[in-house]
Formats: C-alpha cells, structure tokens, sequence
C-alpha cells in the first residue's frame, strides 16, 4: 500500500520510539520523510533505516519548544522536498512521578515547552504552508494522559489535554481551509520515554492511585508500529472527513 507516495511528511521526535515507527511507516508508502529530534544520533539512525528500506528520508535537527528552531525546521522540510503535506508533532517528555503539590517548578516549564509549547510551535509554523499550498494533514501526539486525570502525572497530564483541546480548536479553524487535524492518545507503549524520566518518586510509594497508567484492559503494551499504523491512517485520505478528533489506541484503556 502506498497512500503518500510524492508527499513530504515531518515527523518531530522521529528518534525514537512512536516517531520513529511512523517515520518508518510514512516513508515505506512513499512518502519523503523529514525526520527530526534534539538526539541527532537516533534521528540519523532512522534515515539510515529508512534508506536501508529503500526510502527517502532527511534528518533535520530542532528543539520543539523552540518556535524559531520549529519555523526553520518547516522552511527545511519544504525547501528539500517542496512541500509540506503530513506534519506528526509527536516529540513529548515525562519529568517523573509526582504528586501535584510536589512538582517542581522547573519540570513545570520544561514538560509545557516541549508537550504543549511543541505542539502549538509546529502547528503555527505547518498551518499557513498547508493552507496555501491547498492542504495538509496533521496528527498530533496526545495521550491517555489527554483523556484522563492520572495521579502522579500532574504536569504530563494538564500538557496532554492541552494537546486534545488545541487539536480540535485547530481542526475548527482549518475545517475550511484545507487541513485536517487529528491526534492520536497512545496507552502504554514499548519506547525509550521512561528513560527521560529526571527522578520523581516510585509511584508504587505515592499516596495516591496511580494504576491509571498502567492498567490496560488488553492486558499488555502497546508497540510503537501500532500507533503508526493510526497515525498513517489519519493522514490518508481514508480519513478524508476525519477532524478534530483524538482517536484513544490504548488497548480499551478509555473505555474503562
Ligand atoms: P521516546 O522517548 O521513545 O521518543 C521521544 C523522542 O522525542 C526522543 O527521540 C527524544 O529525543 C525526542 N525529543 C524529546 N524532547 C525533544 C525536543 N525538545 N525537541 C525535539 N525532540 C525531542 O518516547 P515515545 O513514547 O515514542 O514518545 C512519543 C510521544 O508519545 C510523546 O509525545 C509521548 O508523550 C507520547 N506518548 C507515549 C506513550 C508511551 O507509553 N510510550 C504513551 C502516551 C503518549
């Protein structure tokens, strides 16, 4: 199957994990794929991937919660393949498990610019281009964690339902516009994230119930290829009148 074949897809945080298999998703239906994270290492990784798979990829550095470095990566990505139709803002952090009192202020800012700064930098940036090029899709990484309250992940959490809420706002103004703006909310997924984790406390040890997280009516994980395949179907034209929404792929977690 090949639903993007010529189309110039960006996908931020493409490093690892959820990026990285809808990098290698978008590319291997003929898309050219604009990969790009802060790790340049795992991003040129994934190019040579890609290229192994018989794909077309480019890696471009940016940090999300960076609106120039965002608006420059966008410049890129339509001067080396001159366009810009699929856009999956997806890079996102965890800063540890505390309760809401506890945050540090510090881990406050850091996750916001990155999960909910990020997305708004790439969607200001993507938008216009899509628009007057005649359309575009985006997909938005959210979370279970955009859906539902989660005790320990206060920051995570509000970033997440910021995502949900800015996603369906842009899909309102852009409903006549020629783009369409989606976002994915992953349950539990086999990726590097717990990695990034700075600390925080056991959340086996915190006084409130934090199963939240990890409860999955499947009884298992999820694979990063599993969000991918939503994520590239709500780019097709398969999703032609898709917008707004933000699809749960969490094993039944959302409907518990
Ligand atoms: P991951 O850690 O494997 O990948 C995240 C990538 O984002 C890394 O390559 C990292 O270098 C990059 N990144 C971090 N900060 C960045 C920045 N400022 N600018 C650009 N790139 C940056 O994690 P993942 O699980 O694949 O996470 C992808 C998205 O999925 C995130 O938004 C995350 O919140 C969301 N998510 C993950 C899960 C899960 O269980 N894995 C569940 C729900 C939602």
């Amino acid at each position: 199957m090949e639903r993007f074949t010529d189309e110039t897809a960006l996908v931020t945080g493409a490093g690892s994990g959820i990026g990285r298999a809808t990098a290698r998703r978008l590319a291997s239906e003929g898309a050219n794929v604009v990969v790009s994270d802060i790790d340049e290492e795992r991003g040129e990784d994934v190019v040579a991937a890609i290229e192994d798979d018989g794909g077309t990829a480019t890696f471009v550095a940016a940090d999300v919660a960076d609106a120039e470095d965002v608006e420059r990566l966008v410049e890129v990505a339509v001067d080396t393949y001159g366009s810009l139709d699929i856009a999956h803002n997806n890079a996102g952090i965890l800063t540890g498990f505390e309760g809401v009192a506890d945050i540090d202020e510090g881990d406050w800012e850091a996750l916001i610019d990155v999960n909910l700064k990020g997305v708004w930098a790439g969607m200001k940036a993507q938008l216009p281009v899509m628009e007057e090029q005649g359309g575009g899709v985006i997909v938005n990484t959210a979370s279970e964690a955009g859906l539902v309250g989660m005790g320990g992940l206060g920051n995570y959490v509000a970033s997440k339902h910021g995502v949900v809420g800015l996603t369906k706002t842009a899909a309102l103004e852009y409903a006549g516009r020629g783009v369409r703006v989606n976002a994915v909310a992953p349950g539990p997924t086999e990726t590097n994230i717990q990695e990034t984790m700075a600390g925080g406390s056991d959340p086996r040890e915190l006084p409130f119930d934090t199963s939240a997280m990890s409860d999955v009516p499947m009884g298992r994980n999820a694979d990063p290829e599993e969000m991918a395949g939503v994520v590239a179907f709500l780019c097709s034209d398969d999703a032609s009148f898709v917008t707004g929404v933000t699809i749960p792929v969490d094993g039944g977690q959302a409907a518990d």
